[in-house]
């Protein structure tokens, strides 16, 4: 894997489980360049060096916004959330082959498998326990970005381990 490897992912959501390694931007001035699709290629390449000295393999929900600096210079600033996300596929649990993160059926062996997707985001984004949303346990732990492994039974109980996924 290499900085050019980092996938740029304009949704939010990479459809696959992933952990967030924070916000990034970058900015670059584009006043001596006209080209615009060359202009956002250097931007790319600059976001995915940032996010691969973070050892991210994943950018998403990135966006891009035009402006000016110091009044003469044009810039255009990119912002995404640094995230590990899990690698495309999973392994189908009867023959052992990559099947997608949202298959129900194995397309080598015909094997029905879970779906497995991240939990659907509280309403409430304040760090903090929140009711599992996958419904395995009462409480889990809401980091103000995502859902994170720590789970528990109940206020004050040791926390336990669990995917944070469906
Ligand atoms: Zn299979």
């Amino acid at each position: 894997m290499e900085s050019a490897d980092v996938e740029i992912i304009a949704d939010a959501d990479p459809g696959r489980p992933y952990t967030s390694l924070g916000s990034i931007r970058v900015r670059i001035a584009t006043g001596y360049v006209t080209n615009n699709s060359r202009n956002v290629e250097s931007v790319n390449a600059k976001l995915r060096k940032v996010a691969f000295r973070k050892k991210a393999n994943a950018v998403i929900g990135v966006q891009y916004e035009r402006g000016r600096f110091l009044g003469t210079w044009k810039t255009l600033t990119v912002t995404g959330t640094a995230v590990v996300a899990d690698t495309a596929d999973r392994e189908c649990p009867a023959c052992g082959k990559p099947i997608k993160w949202d298959a129900t059926v194995c397309r080598f062996c015909g094997h029905a498998v879970e779906r497995v997707k991240p939990l659907p985001e509280p309403t409430d984004r304040s760090e903090g326990w929140q009711p599992d949303p996958s419904g395995r346990h009462p409480e889990r732990y809401y980091d103000g970005l995502q859902w994170t492994v720590w789970v528990r039974e109940e206020p004050g109980a040791p926390r336990a381990e669990d995917p944070p996924w469906i």
